[in-house]
């Protein structure tokens, strides 16, 4: 069959010279000056006819991939009335990320976010039996959330493509294997996309190992940090990254002693006054959780991630103290908490597993302006419990083989989720088991960003001189300039013919009245990865292969062209 013809002449596109103003990373760029994209609101686009075929090329790989697991495609309504989001809780959690409305008689509804309660419902209402299961859906579809800061294009939108899916099945064993086939269907997607990208772990072992995973597209432009070691591959969110324990004898330190230290509440002014690094100082954060005053302890130089403690401690509630807090608690003096005195009392103390048993520290003497040295993990206090804590830095150890870290920036592209049981409780979704007794199913869930997919893969492979896309993706296999006028025009749309019923995609640039300057500009703006000049040396017979990426150019007889062109093609086909 014909491979497709795009004609320039024809083609509804208008390239730009100028970035738009208000474009922060390399996909919002190009894919907007390349005519790929156009702005209709903030995080709300417009796919044009290029983008919109990258985007179908996309789409069709995910499709593909997901079939062959054997995940069924369905579609459900985007349009969600508010009642599931209000049994599962996320009508009121997902705060103001939901874009909600309400109908001509006053009733909520709500534009899909993501699809659980649905998909739960759904099986509830066609699976009732044990027999019915497993099964796994997917859908892709427009998604709605009302981001803070839709500012990178594509990339983040507050309308974009998602494919989702879920998994029902009826034992954890089961789960782990629709979440397996899932895993390998995402690795699928994300090498023939040609987007180079990591698998995390997005939950520290403690809550579970490989219960949730991230896909991560390295790129300047991504929001999210990860940790990558160079010297054995382990690579984590940054949440995910724990830092081994190693306790020594806490003995035979020198005793504790008191230090004169007037004004010094903070680390930087104890170490200042001291004279020593922040590192050799223990800083205790009060927190409350529910309602009681907790100590975290961590070295001077490093920060506590609230983010990390909140989700290590749910589902309690951790909030930082306030001034208030200690009015009528004279043994917590601001600015000087020690652990030391702190045992036996009826805080907590957690630390991170850095100050470990046999460490020594300077730290608060719980007296005002007032601090203690030779404090002692494992002699002069005790920990609770540990917990990694602080943010990770660039040069911390790798947990799996010690060498230092390295923090990168990378796109979420996907992120597969062992949800267990807790949409199916909420709706209390069950099926006939083997017994003939109700089984609570147990779900899973599945997310590919398709549109952000599109922005990734731009971050990923454009150059100063455009967008570079992989064959599969790219709105045309070979992109043929016409150099000239005239018979140039003839050649090129005659080699066109030809490529294309071979089964090679032709985007043909057959403009008149447009300069060769700006033809060539073009082609490397747009990022087909072959580029054909018919130019003067046609009249020979002979024309210019430009590879996009590697920028190489070759004169070859138009013979050998076509059949170059169009065994590339069929190795991807
Ligand atoms: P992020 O942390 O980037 O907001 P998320 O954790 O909210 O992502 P999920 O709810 O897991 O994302 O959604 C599944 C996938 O959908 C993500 O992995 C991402 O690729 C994509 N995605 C999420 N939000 C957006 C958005 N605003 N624009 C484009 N794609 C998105
Ligand atoms: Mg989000």
């Amino acid at each position: 069959m014909a491979a497709r013809v795009q004609r320039m002449s024809r083609l509804m596109l208008k390239t730009l010279r100028e970035d738009p103003a208000d474009a922060e990373t390399i996909s919002h760029r190009l894919l907007v000056r390349a005519g790929y994209v156009r702005r209709t609101a903030a995080g709300i686009w417009t796919w044009l006819p290029l983008g919109k075929q990258v985007l179908e090329n996309v789409t069709r790989i995910v499709r593909e991939e997901m079939d062959a697991i054997g995940a069924q495609e369905v579609l459900l309504p985007a349009l969600l009335p508010k009642e599931p989001y209000e049994t599962s809780g996320r009508w009121e959690e997902y705060g103001d990320l939901l874009f909600r409305l309400k109908d001509r008689k006053g009733a909520d509804y709500l534009l899909g976010p993501t699809h659980e309660e649905i998909f739960t419902q759904v099986v509830k209402d066609q699976c009732t039996s044990y027999k019915d299961l497993p099964v796994m859906l997917y859908q892709i579809q427009t998604k709605y959330r009302d981001e803070a800061r839709p500012r990178s294009g594509v990339l983040r939108g507050r309308e974009f493509l998602m494919k989702d899916s879920y998994s029902f099945d009826t034992s954890d064993e089961e789960l782990a294997e629709s979440y397996r086939l899932h895993r390998e269907a995402y690795l699928r997607i994300f090498t023939r996309l040609g987007l180079d990208h990591r698998v995390v772990s997005a939950v520290s072992g403690a809550m579970g190992g490989s219960a949730s995973e991230e896909f991560l597209a390295p790129a300047a432009a991504g929001e999210d940090t990860f940790a990558d070691c160079p010297a054995c591959g382990y690579a984590a969110n940054t949440e995910a990254v724990t830092f081994p324990l190693k306790p020594a004898d806490p003995m035979g330190h020198p005793p504790i002693e008191e230090l004169d230290t007037p004004d010094t509440p903070t680390i930087e002014t104890l170490a200042g006054h001291l004279g020593v690094p922040a590192s050799a100082t223990l800083k205790n954060l009060l927190v409350k959780v529910d309602g009681e005053i907790w100590a975290v302890g961590v070295p001077g130089d490093r920060e506590v991630d609230l983010g990390k403690l909140t989700e290590h401690l749910a589902p309690a509630a951790v909030e930082l103290v306030t001034a208030e807090d200690f009015t009528g608690r004279p043994a917590l003096v601001r600015g000087y908490v020690g652990p030391q005195e702190l045992a036996g009392t009826a805080f907590r103390y957690i630390a991170d597993p850095r100050v470990a048993p046999g460490t020594s520290w300077i730290t608060g003497a719980n007296k005002p302006d007032t601090h203690a040295r030779n404090v002692v993990c494992g002699r002069d206090f005790e920990v609770d419990e540990y917990l990694d804590v602080v943010t990770v830095e660039d040069g911390d150890p790798c947990p799996s083989c010690g060498a230092g870290l390295k923090l990168d920036r990378a796109i979420e592209i996907g992120h597969i989720f062992q949800l267990g049981r807790k949409y199916a409780d909420a709706f209390s979704l069950d099926v006939l088991g083997r017994e003939g007794k109700p089984v609570r199913v147990t779900m899973g869930s599945y997310g590919i960003g398709v549109s952000r997919a599109v922005a990734a893969l731009a971050e990923q492979t454009a150059d100063g001189q455009g967008l570079c896309w992989p064959r599969e993706v790219a709105p045309a296999d070979v992109h043929v300039v016409a150099a000239g006028k005239g018979t140039q025009i003839e050649m090129a749309l005659e080699l066109t013919e030809r490529l294309a019923s071979a089964g090679v995609r032709v985007l043909v640039d057959d403009r008149t009245g447009v300069s060769p300057g700006v033809k060539f500009t073009d082609a490397e703006l747009i990022g087909v990865p072959e580029i054909l000049v018919v130019g003067r040396g046609a009249a020979k017979g002979l024309v210019e292969l430009k590879d996009r990426r590697s920028g190489e150019r070759e004169e070859v007889p138009v013979d050998e062209a076509v059949e170059r062109l169009v065994r590339s093609a069929g190795e991807t086909a």
